[in-house]
């Protein structure tokens, strides 16, 4: 496609009108709350910290994107997760294959693993199509206030200090940057049993035989070093002791590229990094190449089948955070809701999946299919004029742990864009909206619930 400088200038994000909605930060969230917003008429701008729109999803190159559709059978969810599916399918296999699937875990499907190139390209080319405007390089640091109204956000920009105003907020940051600074109440701890989920470098290797790689890790992982391992993250307990400073487990998952795999893995070792806190961050980058090396290191040395000739590609576009703030909205998702699938009046989206092992006395556990996700717990209960979307939405520790997949927080996101773009028409703030509207919308747009 040839961008002409018209097209280039168009979605240039603009300071001299007030928005209907401003959505802060990209990930699938803040990319299911512009586009569902747009959808619904709103004149939108997507404002993004960082160089890439995607947050988690292309920053964590191959990684499945889990629950883009609802289940193994690739049954369509309907709204921006149908749109966004169709616009990563019409790529064909170089973009785009379904990943790994393990029928053992329950809950563990719609993966589909996007080339994270083209993902960066794709979401520009989607917020084109619904005319929403956007920066890159634009985090916010402040929310700006009238009372208890917040009627803009302020932007750190190169530039200096930038504002922008809307009728409506979305703080999609996955921090809950804006929240916090608007003054909301927030949690930011465990108090299950205090263990922190680790914060992520990913990393690619190319020059692996993935035919010989699969064969052996599906055959019983025979021996190395005449030693049997239980499975591949024993091997890499041995690979720690024997002096190779490797991820204390990996996950493989499958690319778009032949020889190439991607890894997700624990990087962080338990430290209890805290994704709000820069040098928290700076160690968690520090601690990914080293691991991403040593891993490529000890698979040379130790001639594991299949990696003897891999190297290190590239490493994740950031440390990727699976946890921080939440706000105490007005209502706070459990992980009972979770696990038994409350019935509420405002259910807007619900959570496929499953919960990854938080700490060692909760292993991976299976989520009711389908939990619904109430409208109330994207309401700060202190500032109207905001909703919040994605991982800072309001929920226990385990009640957001659970059914965290991108799938389930592009269509959580969708929920605040449609909520925020019917605020603006009817001139109302999120917390006096009626949910049945939302409810209605989102049954236009096909939604599934
Ligand atoms: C390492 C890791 C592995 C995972 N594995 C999987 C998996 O295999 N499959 C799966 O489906 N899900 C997986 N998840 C979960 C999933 O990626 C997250 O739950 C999901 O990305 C959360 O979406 P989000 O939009 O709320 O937040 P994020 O994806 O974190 O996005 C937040 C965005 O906001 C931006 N931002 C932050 N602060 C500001 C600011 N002040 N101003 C402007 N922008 C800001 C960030 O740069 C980022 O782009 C994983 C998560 C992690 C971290």
């Amino acid at each position: 496609m040839e961008l002409t400088q018209l097209e280039l200038m168009k979605h240039r994000p603009r300071r001299d009108i007030c928005y209907d909605v401003i959505v802060a930060g990209s990930g699938p969230a803040g990319i299911g709350a512009a586009l569902a917003a747009a959808i619904n008429g709103a004149r939108t701008l997507i404002l993004e910290g960082r160089s890439q729109f995607g947050g988690t999803g292309t920053a964590a190159m191959w990684m499945n994107y889990n629950f883009l559709y609802k289940d193994n059978a690739e049954t369509d969810r309907g709204g921006v997760n149908r749109i966004f599916a169709q616009a990563v399918k019409k790529g064909g296999s170089i973009v785009s294959v379904p990943g790994q699937r393990d029928p053992n875990v329950p809950g563990a499907g719609g993966n589909y693993c996007i080339h994270p190139e083209y993902h960066k390209r794709l979401l520009f080319e989607l917020l084109d199509e619904y005319n929403v405007d956007y920066c890159l390089y634009a985090p916010v640091c402040e929310a700006i206030m009238d009372g208890n109204q917040i009627t803009g956000v302020r932007v750190r920009a190169k530039e200096g200090l930038v504002s922008f105003h809307a009728h409506t907020i979305i703080d999609a940051t996955g921090d809950g940057d804006v929240a916090y600074s608007a003054g909301c109440a927030m949690e930011d701890e465990n108090p299950v049993n205090g263990w922190r989920a680790p914060i992520t470098v990913c990393f690619s290797l190319g020059g692996i035989d993935t035919e010989k790689l699969h064969n052996w890790l599906h055959s019983g992982m025979k021996e190395i070093d005449r030693h049997q391992f239980e499975d591949f993250n024993d091997l890499l307990k041995y690979a720690f002791e024997k002096g190779y400073f490797v991820p204390d487990w990996v996950g493989f998952d499958e690319t778009t590229l032949p020889g190439v795999v991607s890894f997700n893995n624990g990087t962080s070792r338990n430290l209890r990094l805290d994704g709000t806190k820069s040098f928290d961050l700076t160690v968690a980058e520090r601690l990914g190449m080293e691991e991403a090396l040593e891993f490529v290191r000890f698979c040379h040395d130790f001639q594991l089948p299949g990696l003897e000739n891999c190297y290190l590609m590239r490493s994740g576009g950031f440390a990727a955070v699976r946890e921080t703030r939440r706000i105490l909205g007005e209502y706070i998702f459990t992980d009972d809701d979770l696990m038994q699938g409350t019935d509420f009046p405002d259910a807007v989206a619900s959570k496929y999946g499953g919960r990854d092992p938080v700490g060692a006395e909760y292993p991976y556990t299976a989520i009711k299919q389908g939990a619904r996700f109430p409208y109330r717990s994207l309401l700060p209960r202190e500032v109207d004029g905001l909703l919040v979307a994605g991982r800072c939405a309001s929920a226990s520790f385990l009640g957001h742990y659970g059914g965290k997949s991108m799938g389930n927080m592009l269509a959580i996101g969708q929920v605040a864009g449609v909520a925020a773009a019917l605020c603006a028409k009817l001139d109302r703030f999120p917390r006096t909206l009626d949910y049945k509207l939302v409810q209605q919308k989102l049954k236009e747009m096909d939604v599934h619930l």
